[in-house]
């Protein structure tokens, strides 16, 4: 597939390729340009030419653009979603859930649309003041590889219907499904150059797009380390920033919870897309009244997951996206294995046989007894790890899920409103869920507390994230 900038479809001028390869299988599915600054300055030029004429349509004409859109994912969402499990390696209902959130985050801004934007202000003797909202011009996302499609629509949903224009990095190991859908955005209506597509590597086409002048605001989902490199870079130009730095969520489990209904909720929270969610459950912390009950359940449904390519029928968990995530994972639970940090109950390795030899695959693990020190606590677990620990009581739980640098999210499963008001008030965590995990509507905002990054996405203040209010003040 080619780059998609000013609505064209724009090979490598150079003729430097990279290649996209099926983490199920090796196989080469694609290439995509790997493109340059100079790629990067061209895509910008294009999006600062469109942004006059974007601007200027109402609000509501660029929510049915959008409206458009998301109807021509739907009709597309099969095709749509196999290109992400080839790419991407989860397995095809997850694929088809993310394409059909891409259309509803498109659906909701499409109705955000509706609402009237700006204020007035009445100031008595001294006058009038009218405050509108205006998009703060061309800005750059970058995209991860774990879930490309949504991150994609968090990002392209408000930034477009603020009125902006964008330049938009993939993830390199996931341009496909990115690039296809920037190009149904354009069939549904997008003029030239509003929604633009430059892919490449992290440190040429990232950098490039961080560092350019005329690029108002980034807005990254990815790795701390990442994050801060391009806090730093942004600082220059003083530029806006999102920054979606990840997590590693807490789920706590209360003596009085519905045991069955939590442990169906650790195995969905822990091992959708392999663990490589944001918000996936990364630290388990159940009432030692229940461990033992609830870690045997757990680990029966654990064993008991189909693991295989994504595009087979019967596949519950897909491979992870690349050899390095792999590699990064195995390192963690040998790291653990090694120092006695915890018990391995199943798993632990990466899976064997002919079915697996050529894909990034690794075991579903569950770990018991982890020290509170460990790396499977410590850093981000970002693939099909579990760590659980138990607690004696709920202040125990708090002060355990509050040891994180990160935080994104939490649950508490509990039949308790005092349980809950408490770990609302006292967990540090942009989102708290009561008998659930994971789900991120597009009505609700989403984004983290300390080093799980700055601002919010999905929710109608987003669309405040991608634009700036001006006043005009009448002195009578
Ligand atoms: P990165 O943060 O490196 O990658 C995310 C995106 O940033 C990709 O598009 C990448 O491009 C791009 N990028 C990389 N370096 C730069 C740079 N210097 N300037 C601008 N853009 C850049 O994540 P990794 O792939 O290294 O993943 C490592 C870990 O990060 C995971 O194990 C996980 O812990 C965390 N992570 C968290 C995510 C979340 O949703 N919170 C998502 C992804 C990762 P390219 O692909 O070309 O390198």
């Amino acid at each position: 597939m080619e780059m998609r900038i000013g609505g064209k479809n724009v090979a490598s001028p150079d003729d430097t390729w990279l290649e996209v390869k099926n983490p199920a299988t090796g196989e080469l599915i694609d290439r995509v340009p790997a493109g340059s600054a100079g790629d990067v300055a061209e895509a910008v030029e294009m999006a600062a030419a469109a942004l006059t004429g974007w601007k200027k349509k109402g609000m509501r004409e660029r929510g049915m653009i959008l409206f458009h859109a998301a109807e021509k994912v739907r009709e597309q969402h099969k095709d749509l979603a196999r290109l992400l499990t080839a790419e991407q390696g989860k397995p095809l209902r997850e694929a088809i859930d993310e394409v059909r959130g891409y259309a509803n985050i498109l659906e909701y801004y499409a109705g955000v649309s509706a609402q009237p934007a700006g204020e007035a202000v009445r100031l008595g003797a001294s006058g009038d003041a009218f405050v509108v909202r205006e998009p703060l011009g061309v800005c750059g996302a970058i995209i991860p590889w774990n879930m490309p499609v949504l991150i994609m629509g968090w990002k392209t949903g408000p930034a477009l219907l603020a009125g902006n224009t964008l330049v938009l990095k993939p993830a390199s190991t996931t341009p496909l499904t990115n690039l296809r859908l920037a190009e149904i955005l354009d069939e549904a209506g997008l003029p030239p150059g509003v929604l633009n597509v430059v892919t490449g590597s992290g440190s040429v086409v990232g950098e490039a797009l961080v560092k350019h002048p005329d690029i108002k605001k980034i807005s990254f989902t990815g790795n701390c380390a990442t994050g801060q490199r391009i806090r730093e870079l942004a600082s220059a130009h003083v530029k806006d920033l999102t920054l979606e730095l990840g997590g590693s969520d807490p789920m706590i489990v209360m003596d009085d919870a519905d045991i069955d209904k939590a442990v169906e909720g650790a195995l969905r929270g822990r091992f959708y897309n392999a663990g490589q969610v944001c918000t996936a459950v990364k630290r388990l912390y159940i009432h030692d009244k229940i461990a033992g009950e609830f870690v045997q359940k757990l680990k029966a449904r654990i064993s008991a997951l189909n693991v295989g390519n994504g595009l087979g029928p019967k596949t519950d968990m897909g491979p992870l996206n690349s050899a390095r995530q792999r590699e990064r994972i195995a390192r963690m639970v040998d790291q653990t294995r090694e120092r006695g940090d915890g018990t391995i109950l199943t798993g632990g390795g990466v899976l064997r046989g002919k079915a697996y030899e050529s894909g990034h695959f690794y075991h579903p693990t569950l770990v018991t007894d982890v020290a509170p020190d460990s790396c499977l606590v410590t850093d981000e677990l970002f693939g099909p790890v579990l760590p659980v620990m138990t607690v004696p009581d709920l202040d125990a739980a708090i002060v355990a899920a509050n040891t994180s640098r990160y935080g994104l999210g939490a649950s508490v499963w509990t039949k308790n409103l005092h349980t809950t008001k408490r770990v609302f008030d006292e967990v540090q965590a942009g989102i708290i869920w009561v008998n659930r995990h994971l789900t991120v509507p597009p009505e609700v905002p989403f984004g983290g507390m300390g080093e799980s990054g700055i601002g919010r996405e999905n929710g109608y203040h987003a669309v405040d994230q991608y634009s700036r209010t001006r006043t005009l003040f009448l002195g009578w």
